[in-house]
Order: structure tokens, then sequence, then C-alpha cells
């Protein structure tokens, strides 16, 4: 028995939302007492992986991992799950997570849980995981009584502890001959933006209330000088005025910062649904029955081409007269 996770890793470093899965499952293998052993794919700055809880950290190698491909992914971990008897995999609710975890589970026969959001409760053989249900509107606990689990954890719902002692990965070699993938990956376009959205703490975002992309000159120097990463509501990218890996909600990325400052966003039941675990909202509309107001901390009526320019004269002097 062990607790596998796994993660992965941007610009050198393991992603945050993987080292939250290592802190969750490094819990739960200290309530089963056993160990939990991190797996990555690439080379990186591995350092704070140990540091987050894993007692063991093995590099998965074979070089069709380098194509992204779900289904090698999936093996892979299959394998590794397998060497270490791994009876409960943890992945982040992150773009892998939901394409590899549900694959994972049902190669392995095992009950999963996707976008869990509390530490489960852990009574025998059986897990009660909470998750976020109805567009976030309810929570529901689901039982997982299979002999192996599969969890997925949405990002931001824990603050990642970096206490730990880091440990040395291990080579850990993958056979992929035997799966035949029919998807060929042809190109791997990367984002080019600092900060990866659903790891940012702080994010500014903007929907159609902005009129047009030229409009956007304002929001990005907000989100500059605050350090939040840009994001907006699906409209704007359908019209391509946003690029799609910005478009957050139900049918986007879900996202859970400290702060989430909305521009000119309705706030629709589906753009709430992939904001309103955000810790703190701030609303600016122009209409002051906008719903959006119903779910923020904060809300200024007003028109955003005159709020926005005043917020960044605001933030600019707060940081001019800081030090
Ligand atoms: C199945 C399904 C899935 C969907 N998934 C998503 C999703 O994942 N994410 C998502 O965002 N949407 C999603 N939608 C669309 C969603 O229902 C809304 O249509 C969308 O969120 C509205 O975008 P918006 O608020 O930018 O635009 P609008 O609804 O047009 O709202 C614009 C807002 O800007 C305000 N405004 C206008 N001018 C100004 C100004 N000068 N200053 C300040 N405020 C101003 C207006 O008062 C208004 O509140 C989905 C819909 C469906 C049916």
């Amino acid at each position: 028995m062990s607790v596998l996770i796994y993660t992965e890793i941007a610009k050198g470093k393991v992603k945050k939302a993987s080292l939250e899965a290592v802190n969750y499952g490094s819990r739960i293998a200290k309530q089963l007492n056993t160990t939990a052993t991190a797996v990555v794919i690439g080379d990186a700055d591995l350092a704070d992986l140990g540091k987050a809880g894993a007692t063991k950290v093995l590099k998965l190698k074979n070089d069709k991992l380098a194509d992204l491909n779900g289904q090698y992914i999936t093996a892979a971990i299959e394998q590794a799950a397998t060497a270490e008897g791994s009876t409960v995999i943890v992945f982040a609710h992150d773009f892998t997570g939901k394409e590899v975890a549900p694959r994972l589970a049902a190669k392995l026969k095992a009950g999963i849980v996707a976008g869990a959001v509390d530490n489960p409760t852990i009574s025998g053989d059986a897990f009660s995981v909470k998750k976020n249900v109805f567009s976030g509107k309810a929570v529901a606990t689901y039982a997982i009584t299979s002999p192996k689990k599969v969890i997925s954890i949405l990002p931001n719902s824990f603050p990642v502890e970096l206490n730990g002692t880091v440990v040395d990965a291990v080579d850990f070699a993958v056979n992929l001959d035997a799966v035949n993938s029919p998807i060929k990956v042809k190109e791997v376009k990367k984002v080019t933006s600092e900060l990866n959205l659903p790891d940012a703490e702080l994010v500014v975002s903007a929907g159609r209330g902005m009129k047009g992309p030229e409009n956007w000159g304002m929001i990005e120097e907000l989100a500059k000088e605050l350090g939040a990463a840009t994001a907006c509501s699906r409209p704007v990218a359908d019209m391509h005025w946003r690029p799609h890996h910005e478009h957050v909600g139900q049918t986007g990325v879900a996202i859970r910062p400290n702060l989430y400052i909305a521009i000119g966003i309705s706030g629709a039941i589906q753009h709430l649904a992939g904001v309103n675990g955000s810790k703190t909202i701030v609303v600016i509309n122009s209409d002051k029955d906008s719903p959006f107001f119903k779910s923020a901390d904060y809300g200024i009526v007003g028109d955003a081409f005159e709020v926005v320019p005043k917020l960044i004269a605001a933030v600019k002097n707060f940081k001019a007269n800081k030090n």
C-alpha cells in the first residue's frame, strides 16, 4: 500500500497545483502509515516535492512521454502505481488530471472523486471525500469504497506547505510499447503569459462590457501593476478578443485565487461556476442590478473606462509610497 501523486513541472519548477496534490497525498499517507511517492515527467528542480511531503520521487522515463499524450501518461502512472503497490492515486484537478485520472480509475477499477475540496475522512477501507456540485452552489460528500482510489483535488483548495525534507529523485523506466494510442500530438503551443492562470493568487478578468479587444490595454496594465494574471468571460474568448486559455467558468478554466477582479462581466451562473471559489471577489459594473454584485465581496457601480484608470493610478500611488 502507498499513495502515489502525479505531479507536473512548468518553467523548470513543480507546479503549485501539483505541490498542493503532494501535500494532500502525504497527509493521506501519514494517516495510512505509508509512503507518499511523487511521480514526475521531465527534468526540473524537484526539491519542492520532498519539501511538500513526498517520501519518494520517481522520474518517469520514456521518450513517448514528451508527447503529452494522456494515454501514454495513464499507462506510465499505472506502471508506477503497480510497482509501488499504490492503492491511492492523487492528481491535481488540472488539464492533465481531468484527462488522465478518469482513464486511470477505469483501468484500475478504482472509485474516483474528481475535484475534491477537502481532506478525506478515512474510516477503515472507505474514504469520504467532499467536492463542489451544481456549479459550486453545493458541496457533496462521496464515499469511495473500492480497494483502489483515485482523487483529483481542485487547485487552490489548500495553501501549499513546504516544511518537509528534500528527497533524491530516482529514474523509473516505463514500457509503452503495448500502448497503441490513436492520438498523435502534432503540435504543442506554449502559453506565453508570464503567470499561469490556475496558479495565480490574483486575477484581473474582463467581459463584454469592455466593448472590444482594443480596450484590453487597461486590463493588462492593472494586472501588471498588481502582479495578477488576466482572464475573461467566454463570449470574449469566443469573439477572439482574448485567447481561449483565459476563458474562466463552467466550460473554461476553474480558478480559486485570493483576489478576483471582474470588470464588465455580468456574472452569469456559467461564469460564476469557475470563479466563485475565489477568496475575495471585486466587481466593477455599470449596471447596479448586475447579478455579479450578489457574489461580490466588494462592488463598484461605475463605468469601467472611468474606474479602471483610477484604480491603476491608485495602485501605482500605493506602490510608490510603500517604501
Ligand atoms: C452551456 C454554457 C456554458 C457556458 N460557459 C461559460 C463559461 O465557462 N464562462 C463564461 O464566462 N460564460 C459561459 N457561458 C456564457 C454565459 O452564460 C454568459 O453569456 C457570459 O458569461 C456573459 O459574458 P459577459 O458577462 O462578458 O457579457 P454580458 O452578459 O454581455 O455582460 C456584460 C456586462 O458588462 C457590463 N458593462 C457594460 N458596459 C460596461 C462598462 N462600460 N463598464 C462596466 N460594466 C459594463 C454590463 O452591465 C453587463 O453586466 C456559458 C453559457 C452556456 C449556455
